[in-house]
């Protein structure tokens, strides 16, 4: 510890992390010094300290699948390579039987505990879709999970049934929808949104949205997808609306950084991003993730999908302590052509047991389901 003070001292930073280990969070400022600086490795011991001061030295991953049930979207993002046009000939909808059978396959062969339910904003798509989907899965699968449907897809159903972004989630909450994933943030600045995905919601609305699923005892996770058009600020601009959201309400479970995968993107080819953020930018996000959220959100994840499982379990040793999901069947990422998107649970307990940490299976809601 002495040797970390000494560092803290001679570091341009060392004041933020020094009230980050006495229990004093990052202001806006603070925070877009610590995303100017490049002292990535001491921001990282400061977060792995916090972390091991949590959770000792454990990490938990969830059990899960994807659904990406439907590519069909009228958003069109610049950054997603996953969707298609409506008619288009690659697009899809996978039907009620559908989901059934794949729900059936993932039970019995990998005894999954979540699903995700995921996709394009579909404009043929009514609520009953969503409330058959998840009554049947509930039904079927009582032990699975259901996580799903980012606040823009909400929003989406909510404009094809000229309905409350409120009585969606109401109708939803009512048929088995447990928990919200936070997809659709991005940055929440809305002049970047501007640049990268014109059409969809503001960062209000989303914001408006979590509060709303927050208020009715539907807990979510935050993300950030970052390594496009923003700025430090932004970003901070990101953390400190999340952070006050979460102060209000406490419905965040965790937060997820993201880096954006500009492969087969609209973004690429207009050259508006040229390649990946990196593994150093990922230790950045990870780290500053947990010293902002330090008391106020408990898990901070790391992202094996898009810098992969090397990378994840340095994350670990950087202030994450979740390691995500399994996410078989997983497809928006992979449209990008990153080489592994799905991993069997034996394979995260070995990424985690190689770095010296005991592992967690969770459900949902962090519970425990069983150490391995
Ligand atoms: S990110 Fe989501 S909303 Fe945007 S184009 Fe892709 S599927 Fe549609």
């Amino acid at each position: 510890m002495s040797q970390l003070v000494q560092q803290l001292h001679r570091s341009e930073i060392g004041d933020v992390l020094e009230n980050s280990l006495r229990g004093i969070r990052p202001n806006f400022n603070d925070c877009v010094r610590l995303l100017r600086s490049r002292d990535v490795h001491l921001m990282g011991l400061v977060a792995d300290n916090l972390t091991k001061n949590k959770f000792g030295r454990k990490t938990s991953f969830v059990n899960n699948m994807i659904l990406n049930y439907t590519n069909v979207c009228i958003t069109d993002c610049k950054f997603c390579a996953f969707y298609r046009p409506p008619d288009h000939e690659e697009s899809y909808t996978v039907s009620i039987e559908e989901i059934e059978s794949r729900m059936k396959t993932a039970w019995e062969m990998f005894g999954i505990t979540q699903v995700m339910f995921q996709g394009g904003h579909n404009p043929t798509l009514r609520i009953e879709y969503f409330e058959d989907a998840f009554r049947i899965i509930r039904k079927k699968f009582p032990k699975v999970g259901v996580h799903g449907l980012s606040a823009s897809e909400i929003d989406m159903i909510s404009k094809v049934e000229h309905t409350s972004t409120k009585e969606v989630l109401s109708r939803l909450k009512d048929s088995g929808l447990q928990s919200v994933p936070g997809a659709g943030a991005e940055i929440l600045v809305d002049e970047v949104k501007q640049i990268i995905s014109p059409k969809k919601i503001s960062s209000d609305t989303w914001l408006r949205i979590m509060e709303e699923a927050h208020n009715m005892g539907l807990p979510a996770s935050a993300t950030m997808m970052y390594g496009h058009v923003e700025t430090e600020k932004d970003i901070g601009e990101h953390f400190v609306k999340i952070a006050k959201l979460q102060e209000k309400t406490g419905g965040f479970m965790a937060f997820i950084p993201w880096s954006f995968e500009p492969n087969y993107t609209r973004m690429q080819k207009e050259q508006t991003v040229k390649y990946p953020a990196g593994g150093t930018q990922l230790l950045k996000m990870i780290a500053v993730s947990r010293i902002m959220y330090d008391g106020l959100i408990s898990h901070i994840q790391s992202s094996w999908l898009t810098n992969g499982i090397a990378m994840a379990q340095i994350a670990l040793q950087y202030g994450a302590d979740d390691f995500g999901g399994t996410l078989l069947g997983e497809e928006v990422v992979s449209c990008t052509g990153a080489r592994s998107t799905e991993l069997t649970p034996a394979k995260i307990i070995q990424a985690v047991k190689q770095i010296g940490y005991e592992v967690e299976e969770r459900d949902n809601f962090y519970n425990t389901v069983k150490m391995h």
